[in-house]
This record gives structure tokens, C-alpha cells and sequence, in this order.
């Protein structure tokens, strides 16, 4: 289902245009407009689920497709091997601005632990 006010739910529908580097029947892949890292591509699913909050109990494919998808973008970008972070913020302390559930895949640069 997609939320007719969703950004991400239009980059899904293709009313908004995104640099998209993966796409299978559950997810999409598209580079962050503001990218903190050589790499940083936002996976998400094609269903609105607007937090990890709102997973519904039977959501363990919703976000197993994620990690899957990231595994294959980080393959595809060459940073598999070095080391990559995946990041997904949940609500107002974390940082989240798009309620769209996301998943940030982070590399091609050495990254700082902790996160601020
Ligand atoms: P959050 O802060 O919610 O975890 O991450 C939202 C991310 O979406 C931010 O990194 C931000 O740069 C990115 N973003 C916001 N609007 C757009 C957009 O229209 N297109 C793309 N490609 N990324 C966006
Ligand atoms: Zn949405």
C-alpha cells in the first residue's frame, strides 16, 4: 500500500525521480540526495510501513529483503569486502525525517564508532 503524502512511496511509484542502483519485487535501492559517504544508498520497501514501530508481527520479510538487498548493493558498489554500516533511525532521537521505513547503507569511507 502506498501513502499518497509519502516521498519515498513516490520514489516507489516513480513520481519522484531517484538515482535507483537496485530493484527486486520487495525493495528499492537509490542514493541518498544528501550522501554522507562515498556509498550511501537508501534501501526501502515497496510497502509503507512508516517505522520500525510499525513492523507488523509478520514482518520478518519486510526487513530480511532489506538486509538482502543491501548485501547485493554493497557487492555491486565493491565495498563488501572492506566494510560497510547499515543504519535504520526510528523516530525524533534517532534522527528519522522520512517516515518511510529505510535503510541506510553506508561505505567507501572508514566510519567513526560511536555514531553521534
Ligand atoms: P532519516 O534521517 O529519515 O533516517 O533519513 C532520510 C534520508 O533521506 C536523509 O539521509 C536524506 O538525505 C534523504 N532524502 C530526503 N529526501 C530525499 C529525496 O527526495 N531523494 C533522496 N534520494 N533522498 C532523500
Ligand atoms: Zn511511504
Amino acid at each position: 500500500m502506498n501513502e499518497p503524502d509519502c516521498l519515498f512511496c513516490k520514489i516507489v511509484t516513480g513520481d519522484i525521480t531517484a538515482d535507483v542502483v537496485y530493484e527486486s519485487d520487495s525493495c528499492i535501492g537509490f542514493r541518498d540526495i544528501n550522501p554522507q559517504a562515498p556509498t550511501h544508498v537508501l534501501v526501502i520497501p515497496r510497502e509503507h510501513v512508516a517505522t520500525i514501530n510499525d513492523l507488523p508481527q509478520g514482518g520478518a520479510p519486510i526487513v530480511g529483503n532489506l538486509f538482502l538487498a543491501a548485501k547485493a548493493i554493497a557487492a555491486a558498489e565493491g565495498i563488501a569486502d572492506e566494510g560497510y554500516r547499515t543504519v535504520v533511525n526510528c523516530n525524533r532521537a534517532a534522527g528519522q525525517t522520512v517516515f518511510h521505513l529505510h535503510l541506510h547503507l553506508l561505505g567507501g569511507r572508514d566510519l567513526d564508532w560511536p555514531p553521534g
